[in-house]
């Protein structure tokens, strides 16, 4: 049965045969910037939907899950961050999460496109309503170029929420760029990476542990959670640390000042509770 296409945005299809529809009640942008096409839908059930060449980025319903996972497990495993970098984000909905964290100094977010934060800014207020806070830094430019270019030792963290491994983000997959941001992060450094579904993409996960340790980093997890409207439901993140994780700093998440809708230091513990066929995947890894 083919749906109606003025009715329904239907995703690009994964190399599965899987997609995803969503019942729209019309277009609200459509731009072709230097990078990607950029386009905005309104949605019966789901609020706006932003779309990158043809992959669905966010809807304003489920957002928070992946925004809440890409930035608390991270902040609260590390010892005691200051200074973030983010590397694509431009929704600023990982952006406003980090922010939550009143004791960070400085958050730079570099993504390659101003098209994106510029929708979301008109079609995601709510997602950028910290970007003028003091602490953030928005920059548009290559997020590989300028991992490479930063000093030794300048970020605490590095969460990197990029698109999936296409196009301008294939690089951001690749050990080069890990070890670039190796270098780039401080002494207790620590990246998480968007990292794709567990039961579609195993291959990239298990190769982005491999290119991780093969980067030099000291120990890699991977959390995972759920995120509906992306490809099978079940997302992960992948963080990967200079030195062995010794788990992650409860006290300090449990009496968080700050709300959330699905983080929370329980969420955040079963998250990195992985199923069988995942360890044994990345026990495999050297
Ligand atoms: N949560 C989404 C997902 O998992 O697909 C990603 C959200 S965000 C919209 C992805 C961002 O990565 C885009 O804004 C895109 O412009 C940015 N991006 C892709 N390649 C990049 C690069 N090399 N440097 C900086 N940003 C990049």
């Amino acid at each position: 049965m083919a749906l109606d296409d003025t009715l329904w945005f239907t995703e690009n299809p994964t190399a599965d045969g899987s997609t995803l529809s969503l019942k729209v009640t019309g277009k609200l942008h459509e731009e072709q910037t230097d990078f990607q096409k950029i386009e905005v839908y309104g949605t019966e059930g789901f609020g706006n939907l932003m779309v990158i060449d043809g992959y669905i980025m966010l809807t304003a319903r489920d957002n928070y899950l992946y925004h809440e996972m890409m930035a608390h497990p991270v902040l609260f495993t590390h010892p005691n961050p200051k200074r973030v970098l983010i590397i694509g984000g431009g929704d600023c909905g990982t952006l406003r999460e980090v922010l939550r964290h009143p004791d960070l100094e400085q958050v730079q977010q570099v993504d390659i496109d101003a098209g994106v934060t510029r929708a979301s800014e008109k079609f995601f207020p709510e997602l950028c309503e910290s970007n003028n806070d003091a602490r953030a830094e928005l920059h548009f430019t290559d997020g590989i170029k300028w991992v490479k270019d930063a000093a030794p030792g300048s970020y605490d963290v590095i969460i990197v929420d990029s698109t999936d491994p296409v196009g301008p983000a294939i690089g951001l997959f690749s050990e080069p760029f890990f070890r670039d941001c190796h270098r780039a992060l401080g002494e207790n450094g620590i990246i998480v990476q968007q990292s794709e579904s567990p039961l579609l993409n195993m291959q990239i996960l298990t190769d982005m542990h491999q290119a991780m340790r093969d980067a030099g980093y000291a120990d890699v997890q991977t959390l995972h959670f759920p995120q509906p409207v992306y490809p099978s439901g079940w997302w992960t993140c992948t963080m990967a640390a200079k030195h062995a994780f010794k788990g992650f700093r409860i006290e300090d998440s449990v009496c968080k000042s700050f709300p959330t809708r699905y983080y929370s230091a329980e969420v955040h513990q079963g998250a990195l509770a992985l199923p069988p066929f995942m360890k044994e995947a990345f026990g495999k890894i050297k």
